[in-house]
């Protein structure tokens, strides 16, 4: 079967390898994931959004100047009692990009004494079409509490603080098929890989 290009908006062949994974689960070979590297696009790519919508589809729109479809996600952690914060800022809570344990430890200060430590990963995922056809769009979010401190070694970000009660266990205690099964990221790709089966009528429309 003749696959379908896709491009997404990522220089990170981790990320690339760990989407394509994910879309197989859902679709079988269809998807052929390429990054932006892979398609010669090295523009730097500002993401100026308000939304980790608006930022998903900011990086997308950049994908699909290839000519194939873009496919882009944003996601982070968003908690009622800070406001929403650190929401599009997540990367960078703390100042530098990716600093992993100052967001925490920031994380941790900003909530202590804070009784309602409820929060939820939400993650965007946008495909745009060179064509200007509608883009799709997929949400998916996971709801947990911020611990008082961090536990286990797996995952990355904010997962060792982040409880996750159906299972007992925070993200970071959780393996890469456990974490995939209940995250944003997993339900993301889930709804996506939905719509775009239908949207390429690789299925049954049944709405
Ligand atoms: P990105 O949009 O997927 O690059 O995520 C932005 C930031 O949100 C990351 O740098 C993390 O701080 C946080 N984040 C997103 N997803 C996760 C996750 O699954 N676990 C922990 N932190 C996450």
């Amino acid at each position: 079967m003749r696959k379908i290009t896709v491009v997404l908006a990522s220089r990170n062949k981790g990320k690339v390898a760990e989407l394509q994974r994910l879309l197989n689960e859902e679709l079988g070979d269809v998807v052929e994931l390429k990054s932006l590297d892979d398609v010669g696009l090295t523009e730097e790519i500002e993401e100026t959004g308000a939304t980790f919508e608006e930022n998903a589809m900011i990086k997308a729109a950049v994908a699909a100047k290839s000519g194939y479809p873009g496919l882009a996600d944003d996601s982070g952690l968003v908690v009622p009692a800070l406001h929403m914060e650190p929401g599009i800022y997540s990367a960078r809570y703390a100042g530098a990009h990716g600093d992993d344990a100052a967001n925490n430890a920031l994380l941790l200060k900003n909530l202590a004494g804070v009784s309602d430590r409820k929060a939820a990963f939400i993650c965007s995922l946008v495909m745009v079409f060179p064509d200007q056809s509608a883009p799709i769009r997929a949400v998916g979010a996971v709801e947990g509490e911020i611990l008082l401190s961090e536990r286990g070694e797996n995952g990355f970000g904010y997962d060792p603080l982040f409880w996750y009660d159906p299972m007992g266990k925070t993200l970071a205690e959780m393996s890469a098929d456990e974490k995939n099964a209940i995250s944003h990221r997993g339900n993301a790709v889930r709804k996506f890989a939905r719509k775009f089966a239908r949207r390429m009528g690789l299925v049954e429309d049944d709405d």
